[in-house]
């Protein structure tokens, strides 16, 4: 393997110039990215935080052509729980991003230029091939997913503008460290934005990386973008499961919107932290308590395999009728009208289906998707 991974050949092969809207020419000669909230100012010859996009001979090189993860898995994995449920999305990850968070669950695509012991297998791949990747599949939506997508957010276009003319819905799986120029661009290509909220604390987000403030106003500005959001707090024993903490976060996001879903899931001990302890199930339902007691209609306790019971269904917030029935990723009963309680025939908020699927076809594991081809020699 070359001194870094991958080699400046690959990046010189499998690069495009950065969409315009994403980067400012400064007086001084530097290039202003603005694809993410850091808005690094980059230097001939040199990359931003996230290492993946770079200034040469003068234009802002962003990554294309190639993926690091590719599988269709049901869209309730991302988690999206409003939004086509019962379906699959055909999800894809590239390599870098901008924080560093020492429990990340995709490290080794994610911090593969940071790490290197790491080299992720990686796949040479055009648009047309993804979007007919996802048509094959089944798919339903195509995600931007594993690592921080707001980084090559301009690639993801390239492939969502396809896939929206065949019919697929778009959408990004997000730390929300964005800039709003970014959320502008992307808005008109994608129409779900599923978001992190790590954490309440200044403190706690610059030691990932990032400022808490780009989080807090990504999150409003999604929102009022009309992109379909939901939220999620990984929570990990020790750096987030404080209820003063996970109160404060439950009452930004109901004053985002109470119809928000927020996602309180589970850590495994992964990357820098195989030490730490899983997190407790009390813990995970605690945090579903709060999330209730302060106001939000939607709050779903995740990654618990089959511990979660009723707390993973969706009930219509006005009359309590059973909605959705969840284990883990699968839909066992769709029991919607359109968009709309069977009973009361209250709206429930979300991206819905005339006619879904009435429940899961599979167990959710993910299907591998043969496309595309195996890239070594660039290595
Ligand atoms: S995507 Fe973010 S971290 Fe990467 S160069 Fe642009 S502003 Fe910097």
């Amino acid at each position: 393997m070359s001194e870094h991974y991958p080699s400046d050949r690959f990046f010189e092969k499998f690069t495009a110039p950065a969409a315009p809207e994403l980067c400012r020419r400064l007086e001084d000669g530097r290039i202003e990215c603005l694809a993410c909230g850091h808005r690094c100012k980059i230097a001939e010859g040199h990359s931003g935080i996230c290492r993946v996009r770079r200034v040469v001979s003068g234009t802002l090189l962003r990554p294309s052509g190639y993926v690091a993860g590719l599988a269709c898995d049901p869209i309730e994995k991302k988690p999206f729980y409003h939004a086509y449920p019962g379906r699959d999305a055909l999800t894809f990850g590239m390599l870098g991003c901008n924080f560093h968070c020492p429990f990340c669950q995709n490290w080794e695509t994610s911090q593969a230029l940071r790490e290197a012991e790491v080299s992720a297998g990686l796949i040479a791949i055009s648009p047309e091939e993804m979007v007919q990747a996802a048509l094959d599949s089944g798919a339903r939506a195509i995600i931007s997913s594993y690592n921080e997508p707001l980084i090559t957010a301009d690639w993801a276009v390239e492939i969502f503008r396809l896939a929206r003319l065949r019919g697929l819905a778009c959408g990004f799986v997000s730390n929300g460290h964005a800039s709003p120029e970014a959320l502008s661009y992307l808005r008109p290509h994608a129409d779900l934005f599923k978001v992190d909220l790590k954490s309440f604390r200044e403190e706690t987000y610059r030691q990932l990386g990032g400022k808490l403030a780009n989080v807090l106003d990504s999150i409003r500005r999604a929102k009022e973008l009309g992109f379909w959001v939901e939220a999620v707090t990984l929570i990990v024993p020790g750096l987030n499961d404080d209820p003063g903490e996970l109160r404060a976060m439950a009452q930004f996001l109901k004053g985002v919107d109470r119809d928000l879903p927020w996602h309180v899931t589970a850590f495994h001990p992964d990357y820098r932290m195989t030490d730490s302890e899983r997190t407790p199930l009390r813990k995970l339902f605690e945090a579903y308590e709060i999330g209730k007691e302060e106001g939000l209609r939607f709050v779903y306790p995740g990654n618990l395999g089959l511990a979660a019971d009723d707390r993973e269904n969706t009930y219509c917030p006005e009359c309590g009728e059973l909605l959705l029935r969840r284990r883990g990723f699968q839909i066992l009963e769709n029991r919607m009208a359109g968009s709309a309680c069977p009973r009361c025939r209250g709206q429930i908020p979300g991206r819905w289906e005339e006619e879904p699927p009435r429940s899961s076809s599979g167990w959710g594991w993910p299907r591998r998707v043969n496309a595309g081809r195996r890239i070594i020699a660039e290595l």
